[in-house]
Formats: structure tokens, sequence, C-alpha cells
């Protein structure tokens, strides 16, 4: 047991907490360890104290009083990855999740051993960027203009780059380009179905997705009027607050979910779409955020009910029959048809005749929004091996696993290999690759071991940060002529739309 140690911050930090944590949940443990081998803190340590049952203890002890947190009990908090691969091994269903965001939220307040870059970082980036649209758009341009105009070249010819922390060094190097223009900037804010309409769709664009992604927001949207689905892109909506809550700022958090509410409900959608796992984990988690907020807890409610991955809005309510067959595979002839798409629709929106597949128009073939269907790249049609490494919280907190995978299979002229243990965390888990390099740098050296071994040509994911994790994976292992990390819905536009 750590001693108690007397008052001061660790003091106030220790009534924060009895405050905070939910108590029920707490005692919801019965200590059975069946979340232990989930677990890629303890799978890398062997240590109890770097599990969820070693983690609840402490603040359980911290609770009943029988121990004040030092930093010790933060450094276990803070090794946590928030991956919650622990909350489906449970058997009693604890919600570790929300145990730990109350541990940091409190954490947060009164730590005094966050390391002056980190802090820094945090602050500008919780409290000065990612809140503010605009500002979010100008770091895009000036990211934007620094990778374009010849100054990247200029700053790591010169050395400058060994001013930063090796992580930040890391991340700069495998930043995907950036883009001012945002997704509704580019294309506009509504974009009718193709064909009959089933519902109405609200894309969340996300903040990071649309300086850095912004090709897969367009690509979303596509796939999404493909599937019948006509899609409205709230300019209102901002941040999702995931960052925020995961981070232990839940003030920042809740008022950031509260502008998203009023953005998504003042546009009447059936369904709100994300394409990043991180971020849809939180959207669908807004009636938890602010079930003590009794002006905001019903809208929250209607929020987190519609909230969905758009892989698994696509399976389960879409209608999509994507001919991506344009290439027949050496030794076959013909054309075969890859269907993807569902049956029923739910009750917000009208089912097609007799609950068939639609089939896509010939007329709008090739077409998918924006490409003008002329010869397809040759990388759209060749035979390729996908393997796919799932996104945490799409996987954990979602509990969307089948749909990528349901796609994926669908997708003709594409060999899906299961990556082993492609539901542990690849290491990334929002900027915890930043603040806890050593661990997250351990972890990612595992998966790439398993990637290596599926030998396939396209590293698919589901979430930017694991994303550029991946991509960051790829080249520290020298796998870059051999492999590319790319987004599912990039991949599926680029089979369906590009042909
Ligand atoms: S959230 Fe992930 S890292 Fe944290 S205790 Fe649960 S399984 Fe372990
Ligand atoms: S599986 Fe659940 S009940 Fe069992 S030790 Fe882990 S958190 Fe506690």
């Amino acid at each position: 047991m750590i001693p108690a140690s007397p008052g001061g911050t660790w003091g106030e930090l220790a009534s924060s907490l009895k405050q905070s944590l939910d108590y029920d949940q707490l005692t919801n443990c019965m200590r059975c360890g069946f979340c232990l081998p989930a677990c890629p803190t303890f799978r890398e340590t062997g240590i109890e104290a770097e599990s969820p049952r070693g983690r609840i203890a402490l603040m359980k002890a911290v609770a009943d009083g029988l121990m004040d947190p030092d930093a010790a009990f933060e450094t276990q908090m803070n090794h946590c990855l928030g991956c919650r691969a622990c909350e489906p091994a449970c058997p009693a269903d604890v919600k570790y999740g929300q145990l730990l965001e109350q541990a940091r939220s409190s954490i947060e307040m009164h730590t005094k051993t966050h390391r002056w870059w980190v802090k820094t970082l945090r602050k500008a980036a919780f409290d000065g960027m990612f809140p503010h649209q605009g500002r979010m758009r100008l770091l895009g341009g000036a990211l934007q203009l620094y990778q374009r105009s010849g100054l990247r070249k200029l700053v790591r010819g010169a050395g400058l780059m060994r001013l930063f922390p090796a992580p930040m060094r890391e991340m700069e190097a495998i930043l995907p380009d950036a883009a001012y223009k945002g997704v509704v900037e580019q294309i506009g804010a509504f974009h009718p179905a193709k064909g009959d309409r089933i519902a109405t769709v609200g894309l969340f664009r996300g903040c990071i997705m649309d300086v850095l992604f912004t090709e897969t927001n367009k690509h979303t949207v596509e796939l999404l009027n493909e599937a019948g689905f006509d899609v409205v892109i709230p300019d209102a909506q901002n941040c999702c607050g995931a960052l925020h809550a995961h981070s232990g700022e839940q003030e920042g958090a809740k008022s950031l979910a509260r502008r998203n509410i009023s953005a998504f409900e003042a546009a009447g959608v059936d369904w709100i779409v994300s394409n990043a796992g991180g971020c849809g984990a939180l959207l669908v988690e807004y009636d938890h955020l602010l079930h003590d907020d009794p002006q905001w807890s019903g809208g929250a409610a209607w929020f987190a009910k519609r909230a969905v991955d758009v892989s698994k809005l696509l399976v389960e309510h879409g209608l999509l029959q994507a001919s991506v067959q344009t290439a027949v595979p050496v030794g076959t002839q013909g054309a075969a048809t890859a269907r993807v798409g569902a049956s029923d629709i739910g009750s917000t929106a009208s089912s097609p005749a007799g609950g068939e597949v639609l089939a896509a128009d010939p007329g709008r073939r090739g077409s998918c929004g924006g490409s003008n269907g002329a010869t397809p790249p040759a990388a759209a049609v060749e035979m390729v091996r996908i393997t796919y490494q799932d996104s945490c919280h799409l996987r954990n907190v979602m509990r969307s696993s089948d749909a990528p995978r349901t796609l994926m299979r669908s997708v003709a002229n594409a060999e899906f290999i299961e990556l082993a243990e492609s539901d542990r965390c690849c290491g990334s888990a929002g900027i915890y690759n930043l603040t806890q390099p050593e661990m997250a740098g351990q972890i990612l050296d595992h998966k790439m071991e398993q990637v290596k071994r599926t030998n396939a040509y396209y590293l698919l994911t589901s979430n930017p940060g694991c994303l550029l994790q991946m991509k960051l994976g790829i080249e520290k292992h020298g796998m870059s002529g051999d492999m590319q990390a790319v987004h599912l819905v990039d991949f599926l536009h680029e089979r369906i739309c590009v042909r």
C-alpha cells in the first residue's frame, strides 16, 4: 500500500477523488481479474497496479480513505491508455472508462507533475485550438504553408527539428497534407442521396479530421450519398470533446457537447455519423457526460441515440450495392458484384420496397459524387491484400467491430486477412503517444510484429489517431515500400467510387 501523504496538494486531490469517483462502480469490481489479459499496459509490464483491477483498487483505497494519492497513483492513472479493452472483458460490467475520467478530472485540477511542454501543449490545444473552428482552419492553413512552401525542407535541412522532443519530431514526419479549407468550405453543406432517399444524416466532421483528413470527410459524404442518405454538415458543430474528456477536462468536454447537440438538433437529422472511432465513442456517451445537467440531459440522450459510426450505418441501414468489380482477377472471367448494404432501417427512416438492397443506377456508376468515372487507376482494380487494426473506441465503446469487417470482405479484388491482436490498442490513444512515448513505443513495436506477419499491402483503420500511429509504425519499421496505412473510408471510396 502506498503510504498516505500529509495534506497539501495530495490531500486536496484525495478530497476531490472522494467526491468524484462513482462508489457503486468501484464496488462492482469483484476482483476476478478477467480484465487483466485484455489490458495492454498489464501485458507490457505484468504489474498489478498497471492493470484495470489494480487501478480500480487504488481508486477504491483513496475513496475509502485508506491512502492518499501520490505521484505513483498519478503515474498509474496516466499510464492507462483509456482503450477500454477491459470493459467488454468484465463480467460485472464495471464502467471503467467513467471511473478513469472521474479520476483524471480530479488529477487535472490538482496535479503538479506534468512536464512543462505537455502542460503548454495541452493548454494551447484544449483551450486555444480545438474549441475554435476558425483557429483550427488557421492551423490547417499554417501547416499547409509549412508543408508545401519548402519551409519544411528548410527546417529539416537546418536540423531545427532537433529542438523538439522526439515524439513531436516523429509525428511531424508522418503528418498528412493539411488543408486550410474543411469539408464544408470545399464541397458545401448539403448533399442529396443518389436514387431513393432513406434518411437524412448529419456528418460529424471533427476538428483534426477536418484539417488533416479532409479528403476522408469528402469520401464519407460520397459513400453515404451512394448508400441512399441525404447528408447535411451543420456548420455550427465543433470538436467532440473526446481529448478533453479523456484527459480530465470534463467542463471543456461538456461545453463542446452542448454546442454540438444544438447544431445537430437544429439540422433535424435522423443519424449523426462519425468516421473517427475516438470522436464517435464520446458522441454516443453524451448522455452520460451530461446526465446531471437537467437542461441538457434530454438533448444529450437524443444525440447519443442517433450517433453511429459510418461503417455500421452503411452495413445496417444503408443501401449500397457497389459494383466495384472493374477489373478481373487473374484466371477468372466476368464481373462480380460486391454487395454492402442491408435491410431494416429503423423507425426514423422509410424502408425500400420489400427491404431489398437497391441496385446501383448504371447511369451514375463511377460517379459517387465526384469522380468522373473514367479509366480507374491501377491501384483501384488490382487484387490487394488488406488487413485491419481496430480503433479501440470503435470496438470497445461503440461495440462496432463486425461492420468494418463486413465491408472489407464485401469488396471485390481484396483479400481480407485478420490481423492477430487487432483488438489490442496500437499505442496512439489520443495524445498518449506524445505524453507517454516509452509505453506507446513499446506497444507499437509489438503491434508491428503482428502487422508484418499479415503481408498485407493496405493496413486499414477507422480513426485518425490510429492511422497516424500505423503510419509511424510502418515508417519506423522500414515497411514504407511494402505497405500503406489508409482510412477504411478512403479504401472503400477508392474501390467503389473510382472506377
Ligand atoms: S483502458 Fe485499456 S489500458 Fe486502461 S486499464 Fe482498461 S484495458 Fe488497461
Ligand atoms: S473483470 Fe471487471 S470485475 Fe473483474 S477485476 Fe476486472 S474490472 Fe473487476
